[in-house]
């Protein structure tokens, strides 16, 4: 991985300490969610989930090291890679996944430990028997998992350098778009000959990075209720995401905005909103002064002041024409 800034550096055997220790935890947390789903829920959706987005901006890597649905995922041993055509169908899975799973916290994993449970479970069996039967991550990690769009749009221009651990050698398990082999590249990729001109706003992850903003508020604009809440939940959230890849595709379309550049500007937009609402909640949770809220908001507003001079910077560096004078 080629980012500026610090190097983090553990040594192997901290990584496979880290990665054990994942799936580990991963087993607590079905446990709890069990037997104590009340307080196993607000550790995980409270204290756990909300460091993720963060991390991702930092390093994808970072999160990609340690998954314990990418060490499953890697124990399988499969041998069937991932061509670049049906990566892009698979990437358009995990979009469909994440916005299918994302609004049933809602009225479902929010409060339903047992639910939560059970769809780990699920989604751990999908990881191992994908393992089984693609390449590396070819299967799951960087095919149908639903994180992994999130990964792909916050890891543009990561600030921390954090190698790859899990690929001692790349046997090209996935013909493009690998985020453990540039995050940088990642966004470009999947977007092919479609990211030179405005033809990436169809594409599906083009349709992902635009609508991601207004997803998040969405998301935020509802709360919790029972099952029987499910239509009004995914209308609301759908609503907010309609309108935001309506009005960030047609500023794109207009204004011949450049896909990197309109990507990372989405990704970072998302990251601030998510922290701007999400935080309020967080404090209710754990009885936390104000000051938490106004610390948390602060912080993501300078995180993405910093990352995205950088980011864009680095979108310039890689448009064609930027590259033809050079
Ligand atoms: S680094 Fe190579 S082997 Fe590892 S996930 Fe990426 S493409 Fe697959």
């Amino acid at each position: 991985m080629s980012a500026r800034g610090p190097v983090a550096v553990p040594s192997d055997g901290l990584w496979g300490a880290a990665q054990v220790i994942g799936v580990l935890l991963t087993l607590v947390l079905v446990g709890g969610l069990a037997t104590v789903p009340d307080t196993t829920l607000d550790i995980l959706w409270n204290a756990v989930i909300p460091i993720l987005p963060a991390a991702f901006l930092l390093a994808p890597s970072l999160w990609r090291n340690v998954c314990p649905l990418a060490t499953l995922n890697m124990l399988g041993g499969g041998r069937r890679v991932l061509t670049a055509r049906v990566a892009t169908g698979a990437s358009a899975i995990g979009i469909v996944l994440l916005f299918v799973l994302v609004p049933a916290r809602r009225f479902l994993f929010n409060e339903n430990g047992p639910a939560l449970a059970v769809t780990i479970l699920a989604v751990a069996s999908l990881a191992l028997l994908a393992g089984a039967l693609f390449s590396a991550k070819a299967g799951f990690c960087n095919a149908i998992c639903p994180v992994l769009p999130v990964e792909r749009l916050y890891g543009q221009e990561p600030l921390l350098r954090v190698r790859q651990v899990r690929c001692r050698r790349c046997v090209r398990c996935t013909q493009t778009a690998c985020i453990d082999l540039s995050a940088r590249e990642s966004v470009r990729q999947t977007f092919g000959a479609r990211a030179d001109g405005t033809g990436w706003v169809f594409t599906p992850f083009g349709i992902f990075a635009l609508a991601f903003p207004g997803f998040v508020i969405g998301y935020f604009t509802t709360s919790d209720g029972p099952l029987s809440t499910w239509a009004a939940v995914y209308g609301h959230v759908g609503a907010w995401s309609g309108a935001s890849l309506a009005l960030l595709g047609a500023i794109t379309l207009v204004g011949r905005v450049p896909a990197l550049w309109m990507t990372r500007l989405c990704g970072v937009a998302a990251l601030v909103l998510y922290y701007w609402f999400g935080a309020p909640g967080i404090a209710q949770v754990w009885a936390l002064p104000g000051v938490f809220v106004v610390g948390v908001r602060a912080t993501a507003l300078a995180l993405a002041l910093v990352w995205l001079p950088r980011a864009l910077r680095g979108a310039r560096r890689r448009l064609p024409a930027e590259g033809a004078r050079a």
